[in-house]
């Protein structure tokens, strides 16, 4: 962080910012899991850092194995926007975005990713595959993993642990 700020001054303003954007997101997370769905929440941000869209993951309240938190937060955003292009948006992800995620994000031409915990069995920004910043398609974004990492891990670990236990 001190290094940040040496080569750029708004570097830990900037990282602040994440935190607690990404906190928006891990709130969501915490709700869904009380719903009892897997943890994992999402937001969409304008440049401006105005807050678009928060949203947990919904495939089971909505029967829907396309509501994933970050399908459901880019629809909640385009409709508030009026536009199906979200560029110069930034989404807040907990865990690595899978393929279907990915590839709405790239759909929706959102400009910066930051997400939480990678997720090394199904992740498509770096884990498994790299939907995100392909050269093959016809946008890129720009990649911020590992904020408040553990955090969003243990969001993870916790529900999976209690839902063995059951
Ligand atoms: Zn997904």
């Amino acid at each position: 962080m001190l290094l940040g700020e040496d080569f750029e001054g708004h570097a830990s303003a900037a990282e602040g910012a994440d935190e607690r954007l990404m906190r928006e997101a891990l709130a969501a997370a915490r709700d869904a899991a009380a719903r009892g769905e897997v943890p994992v929440g999402a937001c969409v941000v304008t440049r401006e850092g105005e807050l678009l869209a928060v949203a947990g993951n919904r495939t089971r309240s909505d029967c829907d194995p396309t509501a994933h938190a970050e399908v459901v937060a880019l629809r909640e955003a385009a409709r508030r926007v009026g536009n199906y292009r979200l560029t110069g948006t930034t989404m807040y992800a907990t865990v690595e975005p899978c393929a279907m995620c990915a590839g709405a994000l790239v759909q929706a031409r959102v400009r910066r990713l930051v997400y939480g915990a990678p997720d090394p069995r199904a992740g498509a920004v770096e884990s498994v595959f790299r939907v995100c910043d392909s050269g093959s398609l016809n946008h890129r974004m720009e990649l911020t993993p590992g904020v408040l990492e553990e955090e969003c891990r243990r969001v993870m670990q916790e529900f999976f642990r209690a839902r063995r236990a059951k």
